[in-house]
């Protein structure tokens, strides 16, 4: 499971996008993200490149350049689910960060309870 980040070898990691451990090689080097490296592999963001220009083409962003979220007018962000590969709506930058960010924290919640519980059954 791609959360089990604790579990993480030095050779490889798990891709957020396809839960399959896959060697360092096939994660684009990210000096800003955790570990040096991109959090999905180099084939799903591939994927995620060509849906997210489909998505795009489908989904016009709004006339009147104003995000869905907070109504500001600042450059847009296509937003989609990464389980249905839907899309979501437009979204400016601060907006889309945001929820990331929301999310992020669930992940941090979920791991954090998952450690205490290992540490129960020891
Ligand atoms: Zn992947
Ligand atoms: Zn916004």
């Amino acid at each position: 499971m791609a959360w089990l980040w604790d579990d993480e070898l030095e050779f490889g990691k798990f891709c957020r996008e396809c839960d399959q451990y896959l060697a360092l090689d096939y994660f684009t080097e990210r000096s800003c993200y955790a570990g040096g490296r991109d959090t999905i592999c180099r084939p799903c963001q591939n994927y995620q490149n060509k849906l997210l220009y489909r998505l795009r083409r489908e989904n016009p962003a709004p006339v009147d350049g104003r995000c869905e979220t907070c109504g500001g007018r600042r450059a847009l962000e296509c937003d989609h689910s990464h389980d249905t590969n839907e899309f979501r709506n437009w979204l400016c930058r601060s907006c889309n960060r945001k929820n990331r960010k929301d999310n992020e924290q669930i992940m941090a919640t979920m791991r954090a309870a998952l450690r205490a519980r290992k540490e129960m059954n020891k």
